[in-house]
């Protein structure tokens, strides 16, 4: 067992060496051919899972290391190498799976594990097969292409270079001038960078749609939601998911944009205005990282007994970097490392409000990591994407009531923009999903036919949108700035998904705190162990795949949004 106070810092940097860890697996996959019985299967798949265990531990302090530091060769070094290994691990846990799928004792390990572990394995046969291995370096290539194009912007703008974080936050300026030339600075770099980032978009979809036939499916859509793990719906479900959310929230959302606009006495709105969300600016939290840290550390141990030790452990054993810096790599995450137990969170903090929504969302993923660890099965530890988001999106309406330790007497704005935020996000989230059933539907499409068929789905879904001024944008460009697309296909709908659930937390816990509180500290603790659809019928939520429910979820919500007296922002 590892020392339980060992901090970050002093946890050791191994680097995975090829025949070291190809000739271990070949032992334990030998052991485990060898067995005759679930008894002694089961002492195999333990020992298995210890080295993955390890192995991921590994694999896991390295990618952080990295990215708290990507000019320091050791780490990128570590990095290549890992990036080179991992579809070769890949390969010999899928043998390992096959195995214990065709067991003739597979019964008897059903009864011990649980029927839908096996679901799993079989999933990951059907997403995997030695023939794309080289197919899958030439895409985790391709999506670090894109990431270094985006990551590396540098845009002038008024004299000065930006990177796009840096940029957006003149986007989103109190004085309408600066927000339409920092937007139009922004839509002239994606206009000098569309081919670009068009090429290796289509090459990714022609990459994508090669291994999906060549593993025996029509197109990419199914092999697309195989990979996600998700054994219990389907593109249809998710297209009827998405009708809801067009015939209910659409209309919500616009409402919401017209009163922003009319409580900004903006008459001809662009797209960059939306951006702005009260006249006296959006809300800001006060202090710097230190000071936001102490108030989550307050925060969490006034909320329950477990997220209080939660909190400490992450505190004590520096388990979060959150601070920008020269060499960080962009963005923020939350990892866990399994040797250790623990969870990590990290960070840019910019002294916007998405600062403080870190220490929320990203410390509701957190959590669950550290309830989920009792977990034996590794695979139950984590559940699929959509469920996870659940997580951590619940987490930022369970932190309601401590948001004026943040923002002071800027709280109630901040909550009224939060909930603003996220009804409106829906409507954005379904057209990124539409978007990309479309392109993998139509491999062979053009760049201008995906960017007109993404605007036509954009007047739908989005009929406020208007780029007069940034001729790049008005073409249906929109689509590519949003990672996901790139890296993760069909991973978007999951965060919509677990919005219109983490809806239905905020509508129980105004109503009963102790109550919804219990119901989602179970929810973490379920971990993985069931699909999204079966988490949400075992701790009584909803499922938004049913007729009626997203209406249900929202419904509640208009009236918390009435509360706010908007006339004080
Ligand atoms: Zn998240």
């Amino acid at each position: 067992m590892k020392d339980k106070n060992l901090k970050f810092e002093e946890y050791p940097l191994r680097v995975p060496t090829e025949k070291r860890t190809i000739n271990k697996m070949e032992s334990l996959i030998k052991d485990l051919e060898e067995c005759g019985s679930a008894l002694t299967a089961k002492l195999a798949v333990k020992h298995w899972n210890k080295y993955m265990s390890e192995l991921s531990t590994d694999v896991g302090v390295i990618s952080v290391r990295y990215s708290l530091d990507t000019r320091n060769k050791i780490y990128k070094n570590a990095q290549d190498k890992v990036d080179e290994l991992s579809p070769v691990f890949s390969k010999y846990s899928n043998e390992f799976e096959k195995i214990l799928l065709k067991a003739k004792y597979r019964k008897d390990l059903e009864k011990l594990y649980g029927k839908y572990l096996f679901k799993i394995f079989e999933n990951n046969q059907k997403s995997f097969d030695p023939k794309i291995i080289p197919d899958l370096i030439e895409e985790n290539k391709l999506t670090s292409k894109y990431d270094e194009v985006l990551g590396t912007a540098q845009i002038e703008f008024r004299g000065q270079v930006y990177n796009l974080s840096q940029l957006g936050k003149f986007m989103s300026d109190k004085d309408r001038e600066t927000r339409k030339e920092a937007s139009i600075a922004m839509d002239k770099w994606m206009g000098e960078h569309e081919k670009e980032i068009a090429d290796i978009y289509d090459k990714l979809v022609h990459l994508r749609d090669g291994m999906a036939k060549k593993l025996g499916y029509k197109n990419f859509v199914e092999l697309g939601y195989i990979r996600l793990g998700r054994t219990d719906y389907n593109a249809k479900m998710v297209k009827g998911y998405r009708d809801q959310i067009r015939q209910e929230v659409v209309p919500i959302a616009q409402k919401l944009y017209k009163a922003q606009m009319k409580g900004l006495g903006i008459k001809d709105p662009q797209s960059f205005d939306y951006n702005l969300k009260f006249l006296s600016g959006n809300p800001t939290p006060v202090g710097d990282s230190k000071v936001l840290v102490g108030h989550a550390k307050t925060m969490y141990e006034k909320m329950s007994k477990e997220s209080a030790d939660f909190i400490n452990l992450m505190i004590n054993n520096h388990l979060m970097d959150l601070d920008a810096r020269a060499g960080k790599a962009p963005g923020g995450y939350c990892t866990y490392f399994s040797e250790y137990k623990t969870p990590f969170i990290f960070s840019n903090f910019n002294g916007t409000e998405g600062d403080v929504n870190v220490l929320c969302h990203e410390g509701g993923h957190a959590f669950q990591a550290y309830l989920s660890s009792g977990i034996k099965i590794p695979e139950y530890q984590n559940p699929t994407l959509e469920s996870c988001e659940i997580h951590s999106m619940s987490m930022e309406f369970f932190t309601w009531p401590y948001m004026n330790l943040f923002f002071g007497k800027d709280a109630e704005k901040y909550k009224y923009s939060h909930l603003c935020d996220a009804i409106e996000f829906l409507p954005y989230g379904i057209t990124i999903d539409e978007f990309q059933h479309w392109v993998y539907e139509h491999p062979n499409a053009t760049h201008e036919e995906r960017c007109a068929k993404y605007k036509e789905i954009e007047s739908i879904n989005l009929p406020h949108s208007r780029y007069d001024y940034c001729p790049t944008m008005n073409k249906g460009t929109r689509w590519m700035r949003q990672s996901h697309v790139f890296g993760t296909p069909f991973y978007y709908i999951d965060y919509t998904l677990a919005q219109v659930v983490a809806f239905q937390f905020l509508a129980e816990d105004l109503k009963n705190h102790e109550k919804a509180w219990k119901k989602y500290v179970k929810l973490c603790k379920l971990g993985g162990t069931l699909p999204f659809t079966g988490l949400l019928e075992k701790v009584h939520l909803r499922n938004p795949f049913e007729e009626g429910n997203v209406k249900k979820n929202i419904h509640p919500l208009l009236k918390v949004l009435k509360e706010f007296d908007t006339s004080k922002f």
